[in-house]
């Protein structure tokens, strides 16, 4: 999922993610700390934040491409070790954040994946951003950074203007350039 061009420095919540990772599935709890202590994450699965929270398998994956998800089999996280290795952290912590909304909207019957709609346009990439950027405003990151945070590499800036403006993220003046990374 998203992951910044700059470096934003922002004060996050006191939760530990790891850096160095096996190649392999654990639980969530077991790398992922002190989230189920996080109001954002406990708005999303409410009395259940506990339960789920200790049910939730990670496996961590080696490919350079792709950063966290969430699969549509069986609800487990799926993050990127080189992401978690060179991923900006406050990206890392909203990224968890949106992901923890894909693991509630699995768990509900919803399709993550819908493809009757575009990436930007998706209900439940809506739902899982409008969380992540309300975390980012309380955590108070302005619109830029947020803006800045929405851009990845798999949507045209076109795109990601229109999700902005779908999300209420004031978009900058000046389109941005494509950049490659
Ligand atoms: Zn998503």
């Amino acid at each position: 999922m998203p992951m910044t061009g700059s470096r934003i420095k922002v004060r996050l919540p006191d939760v530990d993610i790891p850096l160095i990772v096996p190649i392999s599935m654990h639980r969530f709890t077991e790398y992922f700390k002190g989230f189920e202590k996080v109001a954002a994450v406990r708005e999303i699965f409410g009395e259940e934040t506990d339960q789920v929270l200790a049910e939730l398998k990670v496996e961590f994956f080696s490919s350079k491409f792709g950063y966290m998800g969430v699969s549509d089999e069986d609800g487990h996280l799926i993050v990127s070790a080189y992401y978690l290795r060179d991923g900006d952290p406050s990206s890392k912590y909203l990224d968890v954040v949106h992901e923890l909304v894909h693991v509630r909207q699995f768990r509900e019957g919803k399709p993550l994946f819908d493809e009757a709609y575009e990436y930007h346009e998706r209900p439940t990439e809506l739902e899982a951003y409008h969380q992540a950027v309300k975390e980012a405003r309380r955590l108070g990151m302005s619109d830029s950074e947020i803006y800045e945070y929405l851009r990845v590499d798999w949507m045209t800036d076109d795109e990601v203007r229109k999700l902005a403006r779908n999300l209420g993220v004031t978009p900058p003046k000046q389109p941005h350039t494509e950049r490659v990374r």
